[in-house]
């Protein structure tokens, strides 16, 4: 299970996440819409300390991370925790798919080179891309890279996954295929929170949609209850232009 509790960042005066509570249970799958601006990406990063709160608390399993007093041991085992799948693929250019893959079990889980390649080829099956081993970033298609990004996230074998609008930086043909990987992790019960503009994959894939609006959770819900009712004035009015 995964608690954020009073999880509050500000950039200089403005409060950019105000007070976040949230319980992730294991196996949950919770998208997170909201206005541009609103502290999407912000309490994505502040789950696993990419951005460092000034107030609250992150909890994943029997680790729990206080903002004020975080050491650098607890950061490193909470984004051990915590995989993260950027917008941007954010992929190594000078390494194949494969050492894309890897390269965290070596950095981050100490694996030996061996053992991580191995794993690493179990992945690349598992993603459709077990041809494409050897091959750098510059020569696959933007959906072949953020397969290999969430590929990367899958290899660490993390509590939860966090993405970040993982399709947003894709040419409209390459969506379908990353949304499809995204929900066979989802199939496979993988703990996932998801900010993305994707109503579709919401409302299909989703436990609950959490809309936030100013750094605060305004509504939240199973999607078909979010989507088809929503309570709050702001939820409708953000709806209304998406949907
Ligand atoms: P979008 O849908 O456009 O991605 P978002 O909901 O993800 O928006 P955030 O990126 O979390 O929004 O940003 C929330 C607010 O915090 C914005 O006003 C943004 O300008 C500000 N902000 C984010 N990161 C920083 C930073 N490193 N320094 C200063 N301000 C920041
Ligand atoms: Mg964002």
């Amino acid at each position: 299970m995964i608690e954020l509790k009073g999880l509050t960042k500000r950039f200089g005066d403005s409060t950019v996440l105000d007070g976040i509570d949230l319980i992730i249970e294991r196996g949950e799958i919770i998208v997170v819409i909201g206005p541009s601006g609103t502290g999407k990406s912000t309490l994505l990063r502040c789950v696993n300390f990419l951005e460092r709160p000034e107030a609250g608390q992150v909890t994943v399993g029997d680790l729990t991370v206080e903002a004020t007093q975080a050491r650098k041991q607890e950061i490193l085992e909470l984004r051990r925790r915590t995989a993260f799948v950027f917008q941007n693929y954010a992929l190594f250019a000078n390494k194949t798919a494969l050492e894309n893959i890897a390269e965290g079990l070596i950095v981050i889980n100490s694996w030996p080179k061996p053992r991580a390649h191995r794993r690493a080829r179990e992945i690349l099956a598992r993603i459709g891309l077990a041809d494409k081993a050897d091959a750098y970033p510059a020569s696959l298609s933007g959906g072949q890279q953020q397969r290999v990004g969430i590929g990367r996230a899958m290899a660490a074998q993390a509590e939860v996954i966090l993405f970040d609008e993982p399709t947003s930086s894709l040419d409209p043909e390459w969506v379908e295929e990353v949304l499809g990987l995204m929900k066979q992790l989802a199939d496979e019960r993988q703990t996932m929170l998801v900010v993305t503009h994707e109503m579709g994959f919401a409302r299909d894939v989703a436990d609950r949609v959490i809309f936030m609006d100013g750094g605060r959770i305004v509504e939240q819900g199973p999607p078909a209850e979010v989507f088809s009712a929503p309570r709050d004035e702001r939820t409708r009015n953000f709806l209304r232009k998406v949907l």
